[in-house]
């Protein structure tokens, strides 16, 4: 087994965020997937070796997004497969894969395929719900008000189901939509518990993306929803990422400001963050659960950052802003070649020196509301896999 190496600031690999798929049932338009997958798609073999090469250096947590993961017909499969990584060798003081986690927008999580990824070894699973409305949850999906049916490729196309979303008739109804999607993921939400999936163990999360001129009405409304359910919510400040979203720094929330504003209708405890987490936590004071936010950008948290990332077509990146990868298929294809993969993946990591949140020259004005200005411009970035449970 290989020396778990450290980057070049002496960290360790930890995460592993792996991508299944490009392609996403919705829109939304901070994040805009691509509609199409990428050439060269990884097969699950070479998912398999991937995971098993990273975990030999040093990877215990496994993420899997995309994209929508809950598209990708060998997300379960792919699960069992890891099985035999879960057991941890006799005498072995680094453990093996601890934990599978996935994010998913919860559109495709019947309840028959929530216990399919119980059964198979998921631990955890984080939705994403941007609104506790139907207008809020169809602007931040971007299911815009349409002259037709989304068709069943690409963006805006809500896949296997999606007819539930809307009939002929009200198919310019993007409120009515919106309800429909929302009452899905209440639905998913619901699926995910009845199959095990303790919220209370942190096993079940919500994760919200929230934006100044999208869905900032919806912090309080979201929290009741988390609350009520006795869902840890995890508020995302609108992030730099993705293909062509047009990020502008005046539409971030601060997750300090966020914060406030819910800790001002139900008081909060800080508990802070997990060394190399991504979220800091807080408990609300009348036993309501818990609360947490990822400050990405107004508090990066580069010093301890762990995590690795995997696209669906074998892609590696060793930041979440970096602006290329590394492509693996090399050692994939046509030929495995275990022994170099792991000294690439290796050799990645040990000369990782990224700290991109940190350095970016983004000069974060507090402005009377709150909202965030910088001078810089930022890097556009491929395919995502990020943001875990
Ligand atoms: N489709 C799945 C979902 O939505 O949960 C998994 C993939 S999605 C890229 C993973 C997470 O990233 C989601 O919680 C989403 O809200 C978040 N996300 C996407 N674009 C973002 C952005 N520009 N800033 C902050 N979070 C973003
Ligand atoms: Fe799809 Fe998730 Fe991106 Fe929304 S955040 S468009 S659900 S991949």
């Amino acid at each position: 087994m290989a020396q778990a190496p450290l980057d070049r600031h002496n960290r360790p690999l930890g995460v592993l965020r792996l991508s299944l798929t490009a392609r996403c049932n919705l829109a939304c338009p901070y994040c805009l997937p691509d509609g199409q997958e990428p050439p060269g798609l990884l097969t699950l073999a070479e998912r398999l070796l991937l995971v098993e090469t990273v975990v030999d250096l040093g990877v215990h947590t496994l993420r899997l997004t995309g994209g929508e993961p809950l598209l990708h017909p060998d997300l379960e499969a792919l699960i069992r497969a890891l099985a035999p990584l879960r057991q941890r060798p006799k005498g072995d003081r680094r453990g093996r894969l601890r934990q599978i986690a996935l994010t998913s927008n919860g559109t495709l999580l019947s309840l028959e395929r929530a216990r399919a990824l119980r059964q198979a070894g998921l631990e955890r699973i984080t939705l994403s719900l941007d609104g506790a409305d139907g207008a809020s949850v169809a602007r931040m999906a971007g299911l815009a008000p349409s002259a037709g049916r989304p068709t069943t490729e690409g963006p805006a196309a809500l896949g296997p189901g999606g007819a539930e979303l809307g009939t002929e008739d009200d198919t310019n109804n993007t409120s009515a939509r919106g309800e429909a999607l929302l009452a899905r993921v209440l639905a998913a939400i619901d699926h995910a518990r009845a199959a095990g999936f303790d919220p209370a163990a942190g096993e079940l999360k919500l994760n919200a993306v929230i934006t100044r001129h999208g869905n900032a009405d919806q912090l309080l409304p979201l929290a009741a929803l988390a609350r009520e359910r006795g869902l840890e919510l995890r508020l995302i400040e609108y992030m730099d990422v993705g293909n062509r979203n047009g990020w502008d720094p005046a539409q971030v929330i601060s997750a300090q400001e966020m914060v406030a504003r819910i800790g001002a209708r139900w008081p909060l405890e800080p508990l802070g963050r997990d060394c190399h987490g991504t979220a800091s936590r807080w408990r609300y004071r009348d036993g309501g659960g818990l609360l947490a936010a990822i400050a990405s950008i107004s508090a990066p948290f580069c010093g301890d950052c762990n995590r690795l990332r995997i696209t669906a077509d074998g892609l590696a990146y060793s930041c979440l802003f970096a602006a290329s990868g590394t492509d693996l298929r090399p050692w994939l294809r046509p030929r495995v070649d275990r022994d170099g993969l792991l000294e690439a993946l290796g050799a990645l990591w040990q000369q990782r020196t990224d700290r991109y949140s940190e350095e970016r020259s983004l000069t974060i004005t507090a402005t009377t509301s709150g909202s965030m200005a910088t001078p810089g411009s930022m890097a556009n970035h491929a395919e995502m896999a990020y943001l875990g449970g």
